[in-house]
């Protein structure tokens, strides 16, 4: 119970990797505060599932990653209903695949503000009540793209390179205040949002969705195995522990050899 009656928040963790992320840590003993989008039903069932299954709190906050008030407003919810933010975890993240010249602008601009905007006001908003505290651990998941990159992924390689960026300025900002912030790369973990480019990818090359996994998804992945929700939740856990307290402005990568 390495995080007994610690407050996390995990940004987009109605979904995929959030959610496991969520339930990681409160099956470690933290309160936990969802958020993202999804049906009221779903939502209501995964938040009561995870009070139930571990016996801690869990509140859900349907906070927009592109609106700065929303988010400031999320942080402060888990504050005011658990009496601190101890774990902010960065997670919500989009993607959208299309070679530049045709990259729509919405798109662009929707990817730069939930996968990099939303880490900076999230932080920007948690870090007053972390400093206070003189404790906090800020884990942003970025991904292999965050270090290297792939045709036609502009603007989700753009955002987790600045992930990076964001993530060393604000560890070197906060060093001395019991606080650290490092960023996850992972590559290729198989969630909804990876579904749905096996999907796509599938129907546009006339391919089936295994040759579409072995091919081309995991082509850059030399495991040739999708990353697990424990090999990541892991590397989560040791980041939030005091035995990750060393470790700060680091990016860790669990690639599967993607990246060597
Ligand atoms: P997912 O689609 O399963 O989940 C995304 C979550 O973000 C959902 O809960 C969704 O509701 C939420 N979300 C989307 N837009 C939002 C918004 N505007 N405001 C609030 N919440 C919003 O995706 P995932 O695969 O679990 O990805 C999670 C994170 O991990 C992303 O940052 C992604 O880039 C990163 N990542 C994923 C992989 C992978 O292979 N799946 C690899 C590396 C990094």
């Amino acid at each position: 119970m390495i995080l007994k009656s610690k407050t996390a928040v995990v940004t987009g963790s109605t979904s995929g990797i959030g959610l496991a992320i969520a339930r990681a840590m409160a099956k470690e003993g933290a309160n936990v505060l969802i958020n993202g989008f999804g049906k009221p039903e779903d939502i209501e069932k995964e938040r009561a599932a995870i009070e139930a299954d571990f016996g801690v709190r869990a509140i859900h906050s349907p906070a927009d990653m592109t609106k700065p008030a929303e988010i400031a407003a999320m942080i402060a919810l888990a504050e005011s209903t658990f009496g601190s933010v101890d774990v902010l975890v960065n997670n919500a993240g989009i993607q959208f695949v299309s070679p530049i010249e045709d990259f729509p602008i919405e798109k662009w601009d929707q990817i730069i503000a939930i996968n990099l905007t939303s880490a900076f006001h999230a932080i920007r908003a948690a870090l007053p009540i972390m400093k206070a505290a003189k404790h906090g651990r800020i884990i942003n998941i970025a991904s292999a793209h965050g270090l290297v990159a792939s045709p036609f992924k502009g603007a989700y390689v753009a955002a987790k390179h600045g992930v990076l960026g964001l993530t060393k300025t604000v560890a070197l900002e906060i060093a001395q205040d019991g606080i650290t912030c490092n960023a996850i790369c992972p590559g290729y973990v198989h969630t909804p949002l990876v579904d749905g480019q096996i999907k796509d990818t599938a129907k546009a090359r006339g391919l089936s969705e295994e040759a579409v996994v072995r091919d081309v998804i995991l082509a850059a992945q030399p495991s040739k195995q999708f990353i697990s929700f424990d090999q990541l939740n892991g590397m989560v856990l040791y980041l939030a522990s005091a035995a990750g307290g060393g470790v700060n402005g680091a990016h860790l990568s669990i690639d599967g050899g993607w990246t060597a």
